[in-house]
């Protein structure tokens, strides 16, 4: 069931956007060479929690961290760890939550560790255009499978490939709400989208195959090749005057 927001609880939702925001830029600041993702997540539980927030995935089905930190072949939930030590030529996927005054924010980025290959960099654009291409698309009117279409259209002109396994979400009093938010998908298909909808949009974009695996340790989703992958994340509210990015840092 898609749950509508009033305009009251869209500013509510604002302010856990924007503290996860926060919380996602100052990751960001942190990422060099020498650091392990277990400082970084260290760093964004602190800063979450002196906002009197909590940190939305500390817990979440048994998760140990405040952040997902996923680094190259890694596509989304890597584990922070002090034995995760960042090199320069990493590409390191940020997700982070908040959840204050009843409601949750959802965003992600890849942020570039040191120097990167050029090849990385063509994948962290076009993972983060594409996911502005979905954001567009999330307009009163038009459905779900036209936000995924964009998305796809955009990477796959490019060469790069949609994961399949892992989707967006409808985000709110929950941190994951339907409807289901997928990077692909048909236009004119799927859940009509109404003012009063928020849900996060989130692209994860493979340099290779779009197949995935889960290791062992039961979190972390790789690539079935090894290659490289990007997430870039929004929560997203759909209203009568457009699209509006609910996780907008200061
Ligand atoms: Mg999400």
């Amino acid at each position: 069931m898609v749950i509508l927001k009033t305009s009251r609880e869209l500013q509510k939702m604002r302010e856990a956007g924007r503290i996860s925001a926060n919380a996602l830029k100052l990751a960001g600041t942190a990422v060099e060479p020498g650091v392990s993702t277990l400082e970084i997540d260290t760093l964004v539980r602190k800063y979450i929690e002196e906002q009197g927030a909590k940190p939305s995935f500390l817990g979440y089905g048994g998760f140990k961290g405040s952040a997902c930190i996923s680094i190259n072949e890694e596509v989304v939930h890597g584990i922070p760890s002090k034995k995760r030590i960042l090199k320069s030529g990493d590409i390191v996927s940020v997700d982070v939550g908040a959840f204050i005054g009843g409601f949750h924010g959802d965003n992600a980025w890849t942020f570039a560790c040191g120097d990167i290959s050029e090849e990385s960099q063509r994948l962290l654009d076009a993972t983060r255009e594409s996911l502005f291409e979905g954001i567009k698309q999330a307009v009163a009117g038009n459905r779900i499978g036209d936000i995924g279409n964009a998305v796809q259209r955009y990477v796959e002109a490019r060469n790069y490939s949609v994961v399949r396994d892992y989707v967006g979400h409808g985000v709110g009093a929950k941190l994951h709400e339907d409807p289901s938010v997928p990077n692909f998908g048909t236009p004119g298909r799927g859940v009509r989208l109404l003012p009063g909808m928020t849900i996060a949009i989130e692209p994860m974009i493979n340099m290779g195959t779009h197949r995935v695996k889960v290791l062992s340790d039961g979190w972390t989703a790789v690539t079935a090749d090894g290659k490289p992958s990007a997430h870039f994340e929004h929560s997203v509210a759909i209203t009568s005057d457009g699209p509006v990015i609910l996780t907008i840092p200061d």
